[in-house]
């Protein structure tokens, strides 16, 4: 049976003491027992993060990675980096690294296969902007994002890869998909899976979906039956809400 999973992405929010505060408070929620709960912070928290979450069933992802081992980058992060404090899954393909960092599908497809080969897991993010949702792209501008971001992996790889739709009209603007709309494209992607692997692996994975998730409307979304779960900007940054959200299964 794949996992449930609701995965929150702190992006460029919290610093060190606001870190402790929401992770003390989170970890005072009552969290479902059959449900992964993953928080991203920022680098420089991970290492307190997961010395933090020690306890509880929280677990810490980075936001990004840097494809190279190490070397002369100024300013990136490497898988080693991750690893030396504890983080074994990193958040790659995310919109915003693709929009305002220049990420194209072949840097994500290198920093994911860099974190798999180094046993990461791999929250990896898709989906459509709002142009190529009217024009009726969609489909083939997901498809095109999995085939070179991970469709390159052997079959052993995917159960470290959790799939994470985020149509990028959804982001932070308040505009949710429809549960239609989520389960529809969820549905797709476990098709193309399948007909890339098998259906036994495309069954397993875990695909969340991601955009403007709220306490307030998860339940109807996570409800579509290729909806595992989703991955949390917003509504990540308060304990008691992503609580409520890990709770709507
Ligand atoms: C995200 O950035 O991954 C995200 C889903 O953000 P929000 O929930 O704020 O739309």
């Amino acid at each position: 049976m794949r996992n449930k999973i609701v995965a929150g992405n702190w992006k460029m929010n919290m610093d060190t003491q606001e870190t402790d505060a929401l992770i003390g408070t989170l970890k005072g929620q009552s969290l479902p027992a059959d449900v992964t709960v993953i928080i991203a912070p920022s680098f420089t928290n991970l290492d307190r993060a997961n010395q933090a979450v020690k306890g509880s069933k929280i677990t810490v992802a980075a936001q990004n990675m840097h494809q190279a081992s190490h070397g002369a980058f100024t300013g990136e992060v490497s898988v080693d980096m991750l690893k030396s404090v504890g983080v074994d899954t990193v958040i790659l393909g995310h919109s915003e690294r693709r929009s305002d960092f220049g990420e194209t599908d072949n840097i994500i497809g290198l920093k994911v296969a860099a974190a798999i080969v180094n046993g990461m897991t791999v929250i990896f993010c898709f989906g459509e902007d709002l142009s190529q949702r009217e024009s009726g792209s969609h489909f083939s501008v997901v498809k095109k994002q999995l085939e070179k971001g991970i469709f390159d992996l052997p079959n052993s790889a995917l159960s470290k890869v959790i799939f994470a739709y985020e149509p990028v009209w959804a982001i932070g603007t308040g505009e949710t998909a429809s549960p239609e709309q989520a389960q529809e494209m969820h549905a797709f992607v476990r098709k193309t899976i399948a007909e890339r692997y098998d259906n036994a692996l495309a069954d397993s994975v875990s695909i969340l979906y991601g955009g403007s998730v709220k306490p307030n409307n998860a339940n109807e979304i996570f409800a579509g039956k290729d909806v595992d779960g989703g991955l949390i900007g917003g509504a990540a940054l308060d304990a008691v809400g992503f609580a409520a959200i890990a709770n709507s299964f």
